[in-house]
């Protein structure tokens, strides 16, 4: 058990709710980010304190620099930050190739899953790095088996987006790891919530499901299981790894 704080960006629904309520079940003071959906991050923030846990809720689109700074400005209000959780992320229409895709398109993907992410740690390691003073923490960074499969003729331009968050994950990882910080990231494969309708392909992963080596999707739980294990002091000599949680995909 701990009490440090977690910050999770996109905390309000699917693996990052499933991960607020993970967390909070495991001690932490929990910031659910959210980027629009303030009712359902004040239902994570409910749900947390039906159970004795600490939580607040705070929006935050990781597309904006401002936002990113409040939303640390608000986590630093709660306690002393031990964990981030670079959850926040988004897929454009399923279905569109390279040479259809806007130039929007291609910047907003980059915005919220890559810059998003960088400015969020940045703003971690501010505060947890012992080369600022800090006690040390643990940043996961959510990626995808897209980054490994290229999700051609559906969206490469999401795939590309989390490759770089794999680079970004290694690179920071080595970084500071002396510095106190672990750095590890996720790919979860086809996994039941909301971003597949957000893709206009609501059944996706039920579609695809036959093409997983363990034939069914993942559930938003079996996410946050791995990340809480990350984070705690269980996974303490796990850096600058990525760990493909996707039933074999
Ligand atoms: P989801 O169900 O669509 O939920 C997205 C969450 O992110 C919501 O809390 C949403 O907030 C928030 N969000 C969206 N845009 C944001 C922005 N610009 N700034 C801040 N927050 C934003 O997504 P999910 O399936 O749980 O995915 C979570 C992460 O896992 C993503 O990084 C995704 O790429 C990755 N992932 C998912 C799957 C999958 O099959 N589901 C597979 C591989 C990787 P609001 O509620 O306010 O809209």
């Amino acid at each position: 058990m701990t009490d440090k704080v977690v910050v999770i960006t996109g905390g309000s629904r699917g693996i990052g709710r499933a991960t607020a309520l993970a967390a909070a079940a495991r001690g932490y003071r929990v910031v659910v980010g959210y980027a629009t959906n303030q009712a359902a991050a004040n239902e994570v923030v409910a749900a947390i304190e039906a159970k004795n846990g600490k939580a607040i809720a705070v929006k935050c689109d990781v597309g904006s620099e401002q936002d990113i700074l409040a939303l640390f400005k608000a986590a630093d209000g709660f306690g002393t930050l031990g964990a981030l959780v670079n959850n926040a992320g988004i897929v454009g229409k399923s279905g569109v190739r390279v040479d259809e895709m806007s130039a929007e398109r291609i910047q907003q993907m980059m915005a919220v899953n890559v810059t998003g992410s960088i400015l969020c740690a940045r703003e971690a390691v501010k505060r947890m790095s012992t080369k600022h003073g800090g006690q040390g923490g643990v940043i996961v960074n959510l990626s995808s088996v897209a980054a490994k499969l290229g999700a051609p003729n559906t969206y490469v331009d999401y795939a590309a987006s989390k490759g770089a968050i794999d680079s970004f994950t290694v690179g920071l990882g080595y970084e500071v790891a002396a510095e106190g910080i672990r750095v590890a990231g996720i790919r979860p494969g086809l996994i039941d919530t909301d971003i597949h309708a957000a893709g206009g392909e609501p059944d996706r992963a039920h579609r695809l499901a036959h093409m997983v080596p363990m034939k069914r999707v993942g559930t938003a739980d079996e996410i946050a299981n791995a990340i809480v294990w990350l984070i705690s002091d269980e996974a303490s000599y796990v850096t600058s790894a990525i760990l493909d949680v996707s039933g074999g995909r």
